[in-house]
């Protein structure tokens, strides 16, 4: 199977990229004939996550092949938010899978969340983790729709959401926007890249062998004879492994066909103002991470040196940093007009690999491949919960992968299915409209 990897490369640096400068490890491409137990590709949060999984049990002679610097793809460049849940929606979850497997699929990503959390303390990755959290705002200033969301995660998924009033709520967000909000306790947000980096770092100081600028090109079973049951062509160098585990998230949908037919890559963007000083502080004085309750919702959050990152919308197309500096600026000032003389000055974007379901793919295919992808727009607990998932599994206990059998690869429509993404935002965008025209004009009654 040959590789037509999107390229990892997108147009114009992110502001994490730049600030770690020379702090990034930098790892470079394997070379000549190689063999190793168990190849991952991929170096995103996905295949890192499952690399340490695996070294804390104490399994040997890992690589990893990522087709960049790890980090490059969605897990170095997100909004850095790190909460529960998938990218299908929990109440769907619930009646996808059902009321016990539901709860436990939730809860194991509640866990991931402290995992994450435990790991930046005890690796001392300096990530910039805000233990402040993470405020699901109510754009529609519908306490009865948000109070009656907040208690059906809490009976059917045993997830509780700390309440915060819309008085409260203006006292954490200067922003006339909200009305009340919905705090998820435990949850954080930080650095991703420089999570990313210490992952790396971590790995590597355990004996692990990251292949940078190493794009898996070829990827072929072995027969056993020739030892080893996979073979791996990279250009430069051929790697043979006993077991190859794929997360290659958004980022490739042609080296194994019947996993990247079911992925489609989906674009979302990310802004940095410059610092913002003191006016950070009033913007949003105890330093949450927000979204909102709109399906096309904004999300934002402080950064350690004030400046404000910005991020939003969904779309199949690569766009411009300047484009997308366009587009944020106008979502920004519908929430804080005070910034409306303020302009972002990094702007990027990633691709999210999206599955029809809407959940992971992960699991083992009939001809032996492991593979954690498909994470879509949810993916920093997620991924770690899987690579716990599959290390448990590799390592002699499968039982929670079972859980994952229900969701296998759907063929995503390839260009079709694209466009027909497109259109579903749109007119889920459109509905968010309506709704909030209708909640204008109510408070206008009112
Ligand atoms: C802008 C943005 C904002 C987001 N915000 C959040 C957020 O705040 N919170 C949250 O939970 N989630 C967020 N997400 C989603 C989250 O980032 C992803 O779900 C998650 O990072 C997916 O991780 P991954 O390892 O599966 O994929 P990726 O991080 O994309 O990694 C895949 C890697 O595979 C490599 N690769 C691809 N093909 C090959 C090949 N043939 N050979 C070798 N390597 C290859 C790529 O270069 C890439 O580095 C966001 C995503 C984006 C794009």
């Amino acid at each position: 199977m040959t590789s037509d990897a999107i390229s990892s490369a997108w147009p114009g640096f992110s502001h994490y990229q730049t600030a770690l400068g020379d702090e990034r490890a930098h790892c470079f491409p394997a070379q000549g004939a190689n063999r190793h137990q168990i190849v991952i590709i991929g170096g995103g949060l996905a295949g890192l996550s499952t690399a340490w999984s695996l070294v804390e049990r104490g399994v040997e002679d890992i690589a990893i092949c990522e087709a960049g610097q790890p980090g490059d793809g969605a897990s170095g460049r997100n909004g850095g938010f790190v909460f529960a849940g998938y990218s299908l929606p929990n109440q769907k979850l619930f009646e996808q899978a059902g009321p016990e497997a539901a709860r436990e699929l939730h809860r194991w990503t509640r866990e991931a969340v402290s995992l994450v959390r435990h790991r930046i303390d005890h690796l001392a990755i300096d990530c910039q983790p805000n233990d402040a959290g993470v405020l699901l705002a109510d754009w529609f200033h519908d306490d009865a729709a948000l109070k009656a969301f907040a208690d059906t995660m809490s009976e059917q998924l045993g997830f509780s959401l700390d309440w915060v009033g819309a008085e409260k709520c203006a006292q954490y967000i200067h922003s006339e926007r909200y009305g009340s909000a919905l705090h998820e306790p435990g949850s954080f947000h930080f650095n991703p890249l420089r999570y990313v980096n210490g992952l790396v770092k971590a790995l590597q100081g355990h004996g692990v062998t990251i292949y940078g600028n190493c794009p898996v090109t070829k990827l072929e079973t072995n027969p056993k004879s020739q030892g080893g049951s996979w073979s791996l062509d990279t250009g430069d160098a051929k790697i043979i492994a006993d077991q190859v585990i794929l997360t290659t998230g958004g980022y490739d949908t042609r080296l194994w066909p019947k996993l990247g037919r079911s992925i489609q890559p989906i674009a979302t963007y990310v802004a940095t103002t410059p610092p913002l000083g003191e006016q950070m502080g009033h913007l949003i004085p105890r330093g949450h991470a927000i979204y909102d309750t709109r399906f096309a919702f904004d999300y934002y959050r402080p950064l350690p040196d004030t400046r404000l990152l910005w991020g939003g919308r969904i779309s199949i197309k690569a766009r411009s940093p300047e484009a997308i500096r366009a587009v944020l600026k106008k979502d920004l000032i519908k929430v804080f007009p005070d910034l409306a003389d303020v302009e972002f000055d990094h702007a990027w974007g990633g691709w999210m690999g999206y599955t029809r379901h809407q959940m992971p793919l992960i699991g083992q295919d009939s001809s032996g491949l492991w593979h954690a992808t498909g994470f879509g727009g949810h993916g920093m607990a997620p991924t770690t919960m899987a690579g716990e998932v599959i290390a448990e599994a590799l390592t002699g206990t499968p039982e929670r992968l079972a859980l994952f059998k229900q969701w296998q690869p759907v063929w995503a429509g390839g260009p079709v299915g694209r466009a027909w993404a497109q259109g579903t935002y749109w007119a889920l965008n459109l509905k968010d409209y309506l709704r909030d025209r209708s909640a204008l004009s109510r408070a206008r009654r009112a």
